[in-house]
């Protein structure tokens, strides 16, 4: 039988290790702050912003936003963020993503000040993370590495395959993985054979974008499957098929239009691995408590606490 990783305990347990140390910064007359950028109307990220600003503001921080429309320039958005690296109550800066097509996004990413750079996204931050020197680090991958390790899953030694190299997951995740000492192989769209390689893998993380693509025959027996894809499926004949006999499923389809399933074939995973991350509810909630665990870092390195 193997062990679902719940990744909202974990998270809850990472949230509820950061209030004294978000009390003592408060306590000093500023509440540790964020500050998400937003430019456009895309409904997702609006999801995502809200929900952000409002886990700050229920930890007791500074949550803000600053919103632009879809239509603003580069340079708008650029000295709206230089505004922020010289506002000294604002101790982290986000920059949602996508933003508008016109906008040089790389250049966005690598004006927010490095200090104050919760994403982890900034040059800087990412040589930091080449060079295993501490520094806000993705908060993805990072939320991965805190389950495996707040789980007692082993990483020292063993083989690790990850499926995906963005900026965002998979090239960090190997480079956190490589730091704990696995193994790593990093696949793409352009591996060859791609089921023969994620099969070597003791720890298997799978971050495509790709609904249920990594099925049994990828899945060495025993792995820990790590399955970061979260997809949205809006055809009830895709829900049938991924989720065959799930009543519960077609269910929540029927009332919803639509259903949440990450990058690995669910049953697959629950019948190969040896300990596996449901979609929802493994690595999803991570991802916010490791951006207040960022916030609260980098709060405390400004002023001296770190
Ligand atoms: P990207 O689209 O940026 O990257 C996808 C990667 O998967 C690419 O490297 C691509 O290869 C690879 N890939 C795509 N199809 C295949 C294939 N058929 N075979 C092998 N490799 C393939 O995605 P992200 O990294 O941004 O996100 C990945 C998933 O993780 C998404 O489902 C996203 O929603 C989810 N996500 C979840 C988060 C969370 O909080 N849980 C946070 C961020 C993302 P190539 O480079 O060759 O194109």
């Amino acid at each position: 039988m193997a062990t679902i990783l719940d990744g909202k305990s974990i998270s809850s347990a990472i949230v509820g290790e950061l209030k004294d140390r978000i009390r003592a910064l408060a306590a000093q007359g500023r509440p540790a702050g964020l500050t998400v950028v937003v430019a456009g109307d895309d409904p997702a990220s609006d999801i995502y912003v809200r929900s952000k600003t409002r886990t700050c503001r229920e930890l007791g921080m500074a949550g803000g936003e600053v919103r632009l429309q879809a239509t603003a320039t580069q340079a708008e958005i650029l000295a709206r963020i230089e505004a922020l690296n010289d506002d000294d109550s604002v101790d982290g800066i986000l920059v949602q993503m996508p933003l508008p097509k016109h906008i040089d996004s790389r250049a966005v990413l690598a004006a927010v000040r490095p200090d104050k750079d919760v994403d982890g996204f900034h040059p800087y931050n990412v040589g930091q993370l080449v060079a295993g020197v501490a520094a806000p680090r993705p908060c993805t991958p990072a939320g991965v590495m805190e389950i495996l390790r707040r789980s007692g899953i082993g990483i020292a030694g063993k083989e690790a395959v990850i499926v995906g190299r963005s900026d965002i997951v998979g090239k960090p995740m190997a480079l956190m993985l490589l730091h704990a000492h696995s193994t790593v192989t990093v696949c793409h769209s352009k591996t060859r054979d791609l089921p023969g390689v994620c099969r070597r893998a003791d720890i298997l993380v799978a971050a495509m974008g790709r609904p249920a693509f990594i099925t049994a025959d990828f899945i060495r027996p025993g792995a820990v499957v790590i399955d970061v894809g979260i997809n949205r499926i809006d055809h009830r004949d895709a829900v049938e098929r991924i989720f065959p006999g799930n009543a519960a499923k077609l269910a929540a389809f029927d009332k919803r239009g639509s259903v949440l399933v990450g990058d690995v074939d669910p049953a697959a995973m629950a019948e190969r691995s040896s300990a596996y991350t449901p979609v929802p509810g493994g690595v999803g909630p991570l991802t916010i408590a490791m951006l207040m665990a960022n916030t609260v870092e980098c709060a405390e390195r400004r002023r001296g606490l770190g």
